[in-house]
């Protein structure tokens, strides 16, 4: 079992798979908002962020009669329920 939230990722310089994590920001460009995150290699020294994308926060649906808003797309589809 491997955590969900650990992509495999290696250094871009020398594509060791052993890196530190430096540091992490949020910047807003004017196409969306990004977080970047510092790496540096335990092999060769090198440093590099990486870029993700994070997606734009759905808007909360305020009417109840409306969409579904797991689904914004389709009418309601009274599958809202968690599945926990
Ligand atoms: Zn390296």
């Amino acid at each position: 079992m491997t955590p969900p939230d650990r992509p495999k990722r290696c250094c871009p310089k020398c594509q060791a798979a052993s890196y530190l994590f430096r540091a992490r920001k949020t910047v807003e460009e004017a196409e969306g908002k990004y977080v970047d995150t510092k790496y540096r290699c335990r092999s060769c020294s090198h440093q590099w962020w990486d870029r993700v994308a994070v997606p734009p926060e759905m808007p909360q649906a305020d009417d109840a009669a409306g969409p579904c808003a797991s689904h914004p797309l389709l009418p309601t589809c009274g599958d809202d329920r968690p599945r926990t």
